[in-house]
């Protein structure tokens, strides 16, 4: 019964670690990300806390390398209790992980951002998902590795000038994150003109055209990358 590291991103609020704790306690996650593994048994991931993942796979060596869907959240991190753990500043893989592991984290999390994690988004813009890479994401839902040749393929791609600059990494993990906070701030504000703006901006700007202008970052109150969506 392995677990596998798939990716750190973004949890709700009201997530819970997977492991109990020794005192009998799950803690939460104050950042508002978590490492998730791949528990093979069940073929499910499941959120922890830095500590308890490396304690899950039973080394912090293999959490290196690991695709983090969140380094272009700027949000204020708070200073609660809980396990932040070490090492997952810094993006890919963290301060510790080596080129070759930044480079893999990279090509990992490009296939899974055209495939899955915004592939995925409800109304996103079609041509996220990319044909050509389709084989590679099968072959890379079964084993979780790629080939140096995968990940040169991956790469290349990512940085071709006939890939629209919309499909850049950076850009689509922009609109990942923004996705993630427009409807957490969706679902706290009451219906009303607001509500409609916010949901407006997050279907015919965001998802459907992959991008957002200040003035749309502004009013939906994001708290990205400076950077953001200026690609
Ligand atoms: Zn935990």
């Amino acid at each position: 019964m392995a677990w596998i590291p798939i990716r750190i991103d973004f949890v709700e609020p009201e997530t819970q670690c997977t492991r109990l704790a020794s005192n009998g306690r799950r803690h939460g996650f104050p950042t508002g990300t978590a490492t998730f593994l791949l528990d093979e048994t069940d073929g499910q991931d499941y959120p922890f806390g830095p500590t308890c993942a490396a304690i899950k796979v039973g080394d912090k060596a293999e959490l290196r390398g690991i695709p983090d869907f969140t380094t272009r959240d700027f949000t204020p991190t708070q200073e609660i209790e809980g396990d932040r753990g070490g090492g997952q500043a810094g993006g890919s893989g963290g301060d510790e992980a080596s080129d070759a592991e930044k480079t893999k984290a990279f090509a990992k999390r490009y296939l899974m951002l055209r495939m899955d994690r915004v592939a995925n988004l409800p109304g996103v813009k079609p041509g996220v998902s990319y044909a050509p890479l389709a084989e590679i994401y099968r072959g890379f839902e079964k084993t979780r590795k790629l080939t140096e040749d995968e990940m040169r393929h991956i790469i290349a791609l990512e940085r071709s000038e006939k890939t629209p600059t919309v499909y850049r990494s950076n850009n689509l993990l922009d609109v990942y994150t923004a996705y993630i906070q427009i409807n957490r701030r969706i679902n706290t504000v009451t219906p009303g003109d607001y509500h409609d703006v916010l949901v407006s901006i997050r279907d015919n700007s965001l998802l459907r055209r992959l991008t957002l202008s200040e003035g749309q970052i502004r009013a939906a109150k994001l708290t990205l990358h400076p950077d953001a969506f200026r690609c």
